[in-house]
């Protein structure tokens, strides 16, 4: 029987920690809410996931460049693109069980879901920013926030990439780093949290191309999730209504995904006008417009932002992989995850710890290790080795057995069909480079 939607959750929360995926944050105080640890299986799995993303966002490019800025800004720029006055989410609390509630969660309900009292508040206005002090005195004067994108630290270095990379309209910027967000109700494991990352794109253009980059960009990410192996009926597009649509936007689309919980946004894809850069020429009297040949024109150019987030991909990637096989016996678990991102390549084992087949499969993991991140293992069975690595997402399982010394094969399951075939151990570097 099919299991219920929250139980896939939970399933797969379990084996994240199990297997070394992601563990609660500072697990042995408690743990603190909304805050995770990436586990050496899952750091490894973030940073494949960046490498790709980095990868056909820019390197491959020649009209993107790269930026790492840093968290901390002037406190006026975060003025200037309306955090200060306006990043905030109206918040309802129950003031007999003091549970707290964004107030578009509520869907104009009068009563407490958890307790069913009518004890609800008005909305208050919270801002989602985190503040700190600069420097050792803490005043309104040393107040700066952590930053709640990353999209500013591109804006405020228009200049600097306009003038050092000498790109011309149109070229974007490209931006992987962390943002914080003082959520109301963060949850549903690493889908909504305080602490997160952006990977994140500004495509500078002249006004009158907007439409035409913005669809642009509308193809190109789409395709970016379904070359991950995301599975494409669980993918959609929403268009931001009027009510939803943010204050510096002209026109917004989200990708969505059908996650346990809920069709959910993944990435935003916004058309910022020339807001951005206006307003903070307006701020520093700094001269945004740019003088295109084309044109023949001065103008301040308008912005297709594509904002996606790291964590959120990353657990569409792993919600999007999981699958219950009961053929595969106990634990029937599997992590059907993309070649191109499996953080383990291949698993090498020896069939038993004898007659010089460990020494074949360690000669076979050096080998391959100085390509992939391979994994070599010797304890237990063959079956539950295989079960381990299906936990663990790694594609290919590579086993030295009694033919090995005959002619020189091993066997090498696939974990998606269990499928085995027999390979040459010469060949092997090249079967799986072709595959991942
Ligand atoms: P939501 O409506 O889910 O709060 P948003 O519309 O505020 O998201 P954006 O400001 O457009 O999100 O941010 C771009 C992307 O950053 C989102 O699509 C999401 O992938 C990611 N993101 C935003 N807030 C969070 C968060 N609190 N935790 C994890 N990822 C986030």
């Amino acid at each position: 029987m099919a299991k219920k939607p929250q139980n896939k959750m939970d399933q797969l929360v379990s084996l994240c920690k199990r297997r070394g995926y992601i563990f609660p944050s500072s697990e042995i105080y408690g743990g603190l809410t909304s805050c995770w640890d990436y586990g050496p299986l899952g750091a490894e799995l973030k940073r494949n996931l960046k490498t790709f993303w980095w990868e056909s966002m820019t390197s491959r490019r020649d009209d993107i460049e790269g930026l790492d800025a840093a968290i901390l800004m002037h406190p006026k720029v975060w003025e200037t693109s309306g955090h200060v006055e306006g990043f905030n989410d109206p918040m309802i609390d129950c003031k007999t069980c003091k549970s707290r509630y964004r107030e578009d969660e509520l869907e104009g309900k009068t009563r407490c879901p958890k307790c069913g009292n009518a004890t609800l508040t008005d909305a208050k206005q919270f801002n989602l920013m985190f503040r700190t002090f600069m420097g050792p005195v803490e005043d309104s004067a040393s107040i700066i926030y952590l930053r709640p994108e990353t999209a500013q630290g591109i804006y405020v270095n228009f200049l600097n990439i306009k003038n050092s990379s000498r790109q011309k309209i149109p070229f974007g910027v490209a931006q992987i780093g962390k943002a914080f967000r003082n959520e109301i109700t963060p949850g549903n494991f690493i889908f909504r949290t305080r602490e997160f990352e952006q990977m994140e794109m500004q495509y500078f253009i002249h006004p009158s191309e907007d439409d035409k980059w913005f669809e642009y960009w509308k193809e190109q990410r789409m395709n970016w999730y379904l070359e991950l192996g995301i599975s494409k009926e669980k993918l959609r597009w929403h268009e931001h209504g009027p009510n939803d649509l943010a204050h510096y936007a002209k026109y917004a689309y989200d990708i969505e995904y059908e996650f346990p919980f809920g069709w959910k946004e993944l990435e935003g894809v916004h058309n910022r006008t020339d807001f951005d850069l206006g307003r903070h020429q307006e701020a520093t009297g700094k001269d945004m417009k740019y003088i295109d040949e084309r044109f023949k024109e001065k103008f301040v150019p308008y912005i297709i932002e594509t904002s996606a987030g790291c964590d959120r991909t990353l657990l569409t990637v792993l919600v999007d992989a999981y699958n219950e096989d009961p053929d595969r016996g106990e634990k029937s678990a599997v992590l059907k995850l993309s070649p191109k991102i499996a953080p383990i390549k291949a698993a090498i084992f020896p069939l038993v710890k004898k007659d010089g087949m460990p020494e074949i499969a360690l000669k076979i993991y050096q080998e391959l290790k100085t390509k992939f991140k391979v994994f070599y293992d010797a304890g237990g069975s063959v079956g539950r080795r295989y079960a381990r690595m299906d936990e663990a997402g790694c594609p290919f399982c590579i086993t030295v057995d009694g033919q090995t010394k005959e002619d020189d094969t091993v066997t090498v399951r696939d974990r998606d069909s269990m499928e085995q075939s027999r390979h040459k151990i010469a060949e092997l570097l090249d079967y799986i480079s072709e595959r991942v």
